[in-house]
């Protein structure tokens, strides 16, 4: 593994000139390798922030000016709109659409999710990439091992980098993947400015956890396809969301306080929040998200734990309803 600098300065060279590694704020060693490997699975320039939402913030106040319209996916992840809403006062419009058709006309950014979070849609990306305005793909839950947006006519993806990426429940992080070597200076200038940069801890742990993204997404997704099949066919479960891949879905059960009993009666599944780590978690969403989600849903996000103990845990669980 590459050593973990903390420093936050080193000298310059003999001519008295900055070398790669100067002051941390621009750019330190362990933050630039995690950004060259996430770089290489994402297809683009991968820039490091302190968190999914810090990275999202750069984003946006880098590519819009005030007036600017964001077209969001209806159903993303709701810590992204109520950020959205947020930068309203600084000029930002936001309108929702639905993200399986083609975005409104008149927007300045498209924002898409794949797959959405906690309501598993997938985007229209022929229909996004033929919208005028540039388009940001948030893909957490697919991770570059199931889905490179790049490739599909995105012009930034980003990832909560806490979830899958890093993978154990141990690190916040972000990060935004470019299409285009210019968009990448024009943020990590932003970035460098603003102080919106991520520490060498997390980069170092983030790197780490890269070189088992493969295998621990790769048993996620196998776990969670059988999980998804068995959860479907019982008879407490009224609606499966499940893209066909990635470790995170949701299911229905019949009602806000069935789904308490449900979630509180696992044993092997943590009661918790977040997705994407090596160990499963499960929770009702109403509690974060309000109306705009069944009282009844639960989000399952599947770690790697045996399939046959995790059935079990649901099935005792879903007893209680
Ligand atoms: N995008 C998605 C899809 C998420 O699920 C989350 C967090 O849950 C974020 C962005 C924000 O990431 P972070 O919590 O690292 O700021």
């Amino acid at each position: 593994m590459e050593p973990l600098d903390r420093s936050t300065i080193w000298p310059y060279d003999e001519q008295g000139e900055p070398g790669e590694f100067y002051y941390q704020r621009y750019a330190h060693p362990i933050g630039t390798a995690a950004e060259q490997k996430l770089g290489e699975l994402d297809g683009g320039h991968a820039l490091l922030f302190p968190s999914g939402a810090g990275a999202t913030t750069a984003l946006v106040l880098t590519e819009l000016e005030p007036g600017a319209t964001i077209a969001l996916a209806a159903g993303a992840y709701f810590g992204t709109g109520t950020l959205f809403a947020r930068l309203e006062p600084w000029g930002l419009r936001v309108v929702e659409f639905d993200q399986t058709g083609p975005p409104p006309e008149g927007v300045q950014l498209v924002w898409l999710e794949a797959p959405s979070n906690p309501f598993l849609t997938m985007p229209d990306f022929e229909a996004a990439a033929a919208h005028p305005a540039p388009v940001v793909v948030d893909a957490t839950a697919a991770t570059p091992i199931h889905l490179r947006p790049l490739e599909r006519g995105a012009d930034f993806v980003l990832h909560s980098a806490t979830k899958f990426l890093a993978g154990h429940d141990d690190v916040l992080l972000g990060a935004i993947v470019c299409r285009s070597e210019d968009d990448a200076s024009r943020l990590r200038e932003f970035r460098t400015q603003t102080g919106i940069v991520a520490a060498p801890d997390p980069s170092w742990l983030l790197l780490r956890s890269l070189e088992t993204l493969r295998v621990r997404v790769e048993r996620q997704t196998a776990t969670a396809r059988e999980l998804a099949r068995m959860l479907s066919a019982h008879p407490a479960v009224e609606t499966l969301r499940y893209p066909g891949f990635g470790g995170l879905m949701s299911f229905d059960v019949a009602d806000g306080n069935a789904a308490r009993r449900v979630e509180t009666s696992t044993r092997l599944i943590a009661n918790a929040t977040s997705l994407g780590g090596v160990r499963s978690v499960m929770e009702t969403r109403r509690r974060w998200e309000g109306d705009r989600v069944p009282a009844g849903l639960l989000r399952l996000s599947v770690g790697l734990e045996d399939l046959e103990r995790l059935w079990s845990d649901l099935e005792q669980a879903l007893e209680r309803v």
